[in-house]
């Protein structure tokens, strides 16, 4: 995750993925010897670089102070490790950062850096035997963002949600006047009236979600609700960008606008956003399916072909199943400097780096075996994607084309731009 971000860049299924394993790693991290020299740092975005330097700076001179030695110095460590990397570092990120540094049970230094998906809303400086991760853990709940848009005559509500969190963006009356006039010789003329405003009032909400949608807060989809007549009129208005058109997942009746609107609108389309990643996985699934059994020669499976295919630029999207959650490992011994490497699945990494402190080394019987390097499946071949612009995509179990993934083909598979095999 040290890979810097551009704004606005979309979060794919697999940096989740990614991030998630990540965080189990440092949820089974330990200082060396469970003293409180584990440095958790938390950068709020907006913060300055050279801020950051100078807190740190101060740090390092406080923890002369600190009246374990050992520990000092362990924090001091911590400290300059993290100066040093932070020299790579060129900004802060819309998100912010989340930095992890000390000196673990492999006693050596290990230093994390994290991009978070949704902003740090707190800074912090902690030293503690264990890394403090809970600020970035909540964020793994939320996925996708969803556009929710409330529409009547009388006004507009856009939300966006995400996971656990909704935020209402805009909230706006319409000043467009009721449909009914009491008597009035002139009751052709006002409805005329009343129909012209609450059409310039749907233009004006479409260049709103225009703007809130595709711009401010891209979204995957979009739910639409409102009374039954006005977001029929409002969807039928031509303003509305053909992008947010094709993305609108579901419409539903909803009687007010506002806050209490939004909830309900939430309320009557949560199976359907429910329903809409799985969906969006298995089309993917199914275009890959579609050019197998055509024979069109643009798909291959398998971790070799996979990896092949990408190494020559041949992919246009790669299919990995959430099941294939390798880590590959160098296994080193600090007695004696043997060495061998080993693969678990990232579920069993936790019991797996506990298991090994009390290892013995099975040259010199000492416990000294740390993991000197190692490898996620997934993220290695989502680099080898990065590298050559090709799109990879984290299918889960959860559905019948998922599993298929996993079980016929390996769990990895491939879409390619151009033909590579003949007689596939
Ligand atoms: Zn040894």
């Amino acid at each position: 995750m040290s890979k810097q971000r551009e704004n606005g860049e979309k979060r794919s299924s697999v940096e989740r993925y990614i991030l998630k394993h990540e965080i189990e790693k440092l949820e089974a991290k330990r200082s060396f010897n469970m003293s409180t020299s584990l440095v958790t740092l938390y950068i709020p975005p907006g913060t300055r670089l050279p801020d950051i330097t100078s807190q740190l700076k101060d740090e390092y001179g406080t923890a002369t102070n600190i009246k374990d030695k050992s520990t000092g110095k362990a924090v001091q460590s911590a400290i300059s490790s993290i100066l040093s990397r932070m020299k790579n570092v060129t900004k802060v990120g819309e998100n912010g950062l989340a930095i992890f540094c000390g000196i673990t049970q492999g006693n050596k230094v290990e230093f994390f850096l994290i991009e978070p998906p949704d902003p740090i809303s707190i800074k912090l400086y902690l030293c503690d035997h264990v890394f403090h991760i809970d600020h970035i853990k909540d964020m793994l709940e939320s996925k996708t963002r969803y556009g929710l848009a409330l529409v009547a005559r009388g006004g507009a509500t856009l939300a966006i949600v995400q996971g656990p969190r909704l935020d209402i963006i805009r909230d706006e009356d319409s000043h467009v006047p009721g449909k009914h006039k009491m008597g009035g010789q002139s009751q052709a003329r006002f409805q005329r009236l009343t129909e012209e405003a609450a059409q310039r009032w749907y233009g004006k909400v479409s260049e709103m979600m225009n703007k809130v949608y595709l711009e401010d807060f891209p979204v995957e989809a979009i739910i639409v609700g409102g009374p039954a007549l006005s977001k029929t009129e409002f969807l039928e208005s031509k303003d509305i960008d053909y992008r947010l058109r094709d993305k609108v997942l579901g419409i539903y009746d909803v009687g007010y606008t506002g806050e209490i609107g939004i909830r309900e609108l939430l309320d009557k389309a949560k199976d359907k956003l429910a329903d809409f990643e799985l969906v969006q996985e298995r089309l993917l699934m199914q275009t890959f399916m579609e050019h197998l059994g055509k024979d069109t020669g643009l798909a291959t499976y398998g971790e070799k072909h996979v990896k092949e295919a990408l190494e020559k630029a041949a992919v246009e999207t790669v299919l990995v199943s959430e099941d294939v959650d390798r880590v590959n490992m160098e296994l080193r011994c600090d007695g004696c400097d043997y060495s061998t490497t080993e693969s678990v699945k990232t579920k069993e990494y936790n019991n797996f780096s506990k298991e090994l402190s009390d290892r013995k080394c099975p040259e010199c019987s000492e416990t000294k075996m740390f993991i000197e390097k190692e490898t996620d499946l997934i993220t290695e071949l989502n680099e080898l994607a990065e590298n050559t612009g090709a799109q990879l995509e984290v299918i889960s179990t959860a559905h019948e084309d998922g599993s298929m993934l996993y079980g016929a083909f390996g769990g990895i598979a491939a879409m390619l731009r151009y033909k590579l095999y003949d007689g596939y």
